[in-house]
């Protein structure tokens, strides 16, 4: 990304890792709404950057001073890289760290063949590629639904507003987490039956108004937003229940606004809760996915050589039926990939923009 809407596929130096890096071949990177805000300036980028913050991929180099990691590894990637000293990283809340940096908005990111990444940002892997490529994402559910639910409702109801590849996600951690009875509202009717494979409970589609309809009886114990859609948010507040939670897990745009009941929120012990990127989860959602707890073939529904990137951008801002993790495969698109080695620089035949800003 040369700048917020200006993209173009273009030819990089090879990166060298330093004493605690590791050169990573990329296998599969993800795309996702948060993609779109750099993108379209929502959200703090340096550029010029390679985009992309939801990667997996093979170790290729390591730097002389890395101990963990051995040529061959695969690993997810934590993009985060907090400076580990400002009072919110001292503190463990390295996601609020006041020089935010993470490789896809700060730093060059997945969406390339070769990345560069500190060892500590390395968790090795069983999973192939693709799934690891899901590692990030689930993170991000985890520490949501831990900031949501710091005890356990057994036997709670909650209530997920979309079943995309979060809503998704949130279906099956909310089940593994807290034994949580889950519903889902989403208007495409595939994905809630998707959702119900998954375990949730009831499907529900929204009225007139944007406010679910049906299910919840009392009102639930747990309202997750994977939508952004402001007018379903602000009416599905609505259907928590006595010491209800909603969580705000969606990317809002940073103008929009919320109105609560005042004495609502006080007299019934309502919480409303915010949460961001995944800090510390990144053992759990390998094991999770590696135990198959949290099944990620599902939640893939598209793949696309990284020439094709415009064409997968589109789809994203699109969404609707069939549409759920969309994957970039930086090394689909090149057969003769596999046999170079990492030390040549890689070199696309220039096909020079790929589709920048959509529509
Ligand atoms: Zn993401
Ligand atoms: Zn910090």
């Amino acid at each position: 990304m040369r700048e917020p809407g200006r993209l173009e596929l273009t030819d990089l130096p090879q990166p060298h890792p330093g004493p605690e890096d590791v050169k990573l071949r990329v296998e599969a990177a993800g795309l996702c709404t948060t993609d779109l805000h750099v993108i379209d300036g929502h959200f703090p980028a340096t550029t010029p950057v390679v985009l992309g913050h939801e990667f997996a991929g093979r170790v290729v180099e390591v730097g002389e001073k890395v101990t963990s990691l051995t040529i061959g590894d695969r690993v997810a990637v934590d993009p985060a890289r907090p400076c580990g000293r400002c009072v919110f990283c001292r503190r463990g809340d390295v996601e609020l760290c006041s020089h935010f940096s993470s490789h896809g908005s700060t730093c060059d990111g997945g969406l390339a063949q070769f990345v560069v990444i500190h060892e500590s940002q390395a968790f090795k892997t069983v999973l192939a590629g693709e799934a690891a490529a899901l590692v990030e994402p689930l993170t991000c559910v985890l520490h949501a639904a831990r900031a949501a639910l710091p005890h356990k409702v057994a036997g709670g109801k909650a209530l997920v507003l979309g079943a995309g590849t979060s809503g998704l996600m949130f279906v099956q951690a909310l089940q593994v987490m807290g034994g949580m009875e889950v519903h889902v509202l989403d208007r495409n009717e595939d994905k809630r039956a998707l959702a119900q494979r998954l375990g949730a409970a009831v499907g529900l589609t929204s009225g007139a108004d944007g406010a679910a309809v049906g299910g919840g009886g009392q009102g639930y114990d747990l309202v997750v937003d994977t939508t952004g859609h402001i007018p379903l948010v602000q009416a599905s507040m609505a259907r928590m229940g006595p010491k209800g939670v909603f969580l705000l897990y969606s990317v809002p745009h940073p103008q929009d606004q919320l109105t609560l009941n005042a004495f609502d929120l006080y007299r019934r012990e309502l919480r409303i809760v915010g949460a961001f990127a995944g800090p510390h989860q990144f053992p759990t959602a390998v094991d999770w996915l590696e135990r198959g707890l949290i099944k990620s073939a599902p939640l893939i529904s598209h793949r696309f050589p990284i020439e094709a990137f415009g064409e997968a951008e589109a789809l994203l801002r699109r969404g609707g039926p069939g549409v759920r993790k969309i994957l970039m495969l930086p090394w689909s698109g090149d057969d003769s990939g596999a046999a170079r080695s990492p030390g040549d620089t890689v070199t696309h035949s220039s096909r020079d923009e790929v589709g920048g800003r959509q529509p």
